[in-house]
């Protein structure tokens, strides 16, 4: 059998879908399109009945979606587009929607937005160039971001980012930020070689905290503002509890439950985008999901309500991060990628920068300081008591501690 380009890679491509798609492609594979170069070699039948029935196995930790169903609804809302959440991802999401023209609705479980970061890598805006940032090849990002987070990512959604966020930048600074008055601080980077490993991250960042307290505080109320002004709307101390699907399995909608307890559902005509966050505070997922030594440092040191304010307070008696949009995801059919987690490991005021020298309390080193945030992350885990065992040794004139205020306690030039 001859085969050219564009019938190998649709054979590929098939072969590489069996497992995961299931039983269908494996037959289709099996019956017809058996390549010739695969005619010695045997199926194991019953290996791909097994890791068919392991990923159509859900995980303890998904447990069981509530009993409730659109007719326990004392109301029905209807909207093209429904997000969950109202921090970060939800706020950038809705803007999106509703500047395309959508009929947008955000919705809340706390009484205001989680709170956190300050910053946000973008690169190659126009905004970024006139502040004095460099412009960046980004192919190389590209591969430093692929390394630095040790292949825990789609590279797919890394070009995304590498190749459109400094577009985004651009519109939001002229649609959203610049007309309410809080255009980011544009950091340039730290005085090291900045084609060093690591300091890529300071050289993209955006700094959009207009209080001085490392807090997006200001940033998510603005596209609120926004979003409201043009005409979505944002229900608080509503959560989204089920997502509720049609006979094909399509998301159609959610149910949420309301501030008195009672059950609405939002009908959607074009989906729902969920922006629900993290799962830190659930045990029983951070234990099923993250190795023995990461699940005790996020026990001890979870940041996540670190920067709850007076106008954004935590509300409600739920924890925000426990993990249902997850859950929820995972009852409508989605799959869950069990790679190791992501974190870097910091105690709550401890800021960790690439230093030529990190040793312990006792003055040992503990992990070749040149490899990625990430994998540093990993030893810091392993320590008695994370960051805080941990001193960085740098040269005294080699950093500009600008970036870093209040600056480590654990840092000695
Ligand atoms: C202290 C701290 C500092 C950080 N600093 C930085 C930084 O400087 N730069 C950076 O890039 N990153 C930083 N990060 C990480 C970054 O802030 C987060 O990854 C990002 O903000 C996550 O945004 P999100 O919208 O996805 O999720 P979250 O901020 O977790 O928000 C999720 C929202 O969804 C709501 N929600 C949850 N479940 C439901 C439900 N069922 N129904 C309705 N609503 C629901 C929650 O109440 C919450 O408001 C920091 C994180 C922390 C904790």
């Amino acid at each position: 059998m001859s085969m050219d380009r564009r019938s190998f890679i649709k054979t590929a491509g098939m072969a590489g879908g069996a497992v995961a798609a299931g039983a269908v492609a494996g037959a289709a594979i099996a019956e017809e399109k058996a390549p010739e170069w695969s005619s010695g070699m045997q199926v194991d039948e019953a290996a791909v009945a097994a890791i068919n029935a392991e990923v159509a196995e859900k995980p303890a930790w998904v447990g069981e979606p509530p009993a409730i169903s659109v007719e326990d609804c004392i109301e029905t809302i209807e909207c093209d587009v429904l997000v969950v959440g109202s921090a970060l991802a939800g706020c950038l999401s809705a803007y999106s929607a509703v500047n395309n023209g959508a009929k947008t609705i955000m919705i809340e479980r706390n009484g205001a937005p989680h709170i956190s970061g300050s910053g946000i890598g973008f690169f190659n805006s126009e905004y970024q160039k006139a502040g004095g940032q460099r412009e960046h090849n980004v192919q190389q990002v590209m591969n430093l971001v692929i390394n630095e987070a040790n292949l825990r990512v789609d590279p797919a959604l890394v070009a995304l980012w590498a190749y459109h966020s400094g577009e985004i930048l651009d519109e939001i600074e002229e649609n959203v930020l610049q007309p309410a008055g809080l255009p980011g601080n544009i950091s340039i980077g730290v005085p090291l070689d900045p084609d060093e490993l690591d300091q890529y991250i300071y050289d993209f960042h955006v700094d959009f905290d207009g209080s001085g307290h490392d807090s997006l505080e200001a940033f998510d109320f603005i596209f609120h503002d926004w979003i409201r002004e043009h005409g979505g709307e944002i229900m608080f101390e509503t959560c989204t509890r089920k997502l509720v699907q049609d006979e094909s399995g399509a998301v159609i909608g959610a149910i949420a439950t309301n501030p008195a307890g009672e059950y609405i559902y939002f009908k959607t005509a074009k989906g729902v985008i969920m922006c629900a966050g993290s799962y830190a505070a659930n045990e029983e997922m951070v234990k099923a999901l993250c190795y023995p030594s990461m699940a005790n440092f996020i026990r001890k040191y979870s940041g996540y309500n670190a920067k709850a304010t007076e106008t954004a307070p935590v509300t409600i008696e739920e924890r925000m991060d426990d993990g249902l949009g997850h859950r929820m995801m995972m009852w409508a059919g989605a799959i869950f990628e069990e790679i190791d987690p992501s974190y870097q490991a910091w105690s709550n005021d401890g800021y960790w920068i690439a230093a030529p020298l990190a040793v312990n309390n006792k003055g040992q080193r503990v992990f070749n300081e040149a490899i990625s945030s990430l994998s540093t992350s990993f030893h810091i885990f392993e320590l008695p008591d994370g960051a805080n065992y941990l001193w960085q040794i740098l040269d005294s004139s080699g950093f500009d501690f600008r970036h870093c205020s209040p600056c480590p306690a654990q840092t000695m030039r």
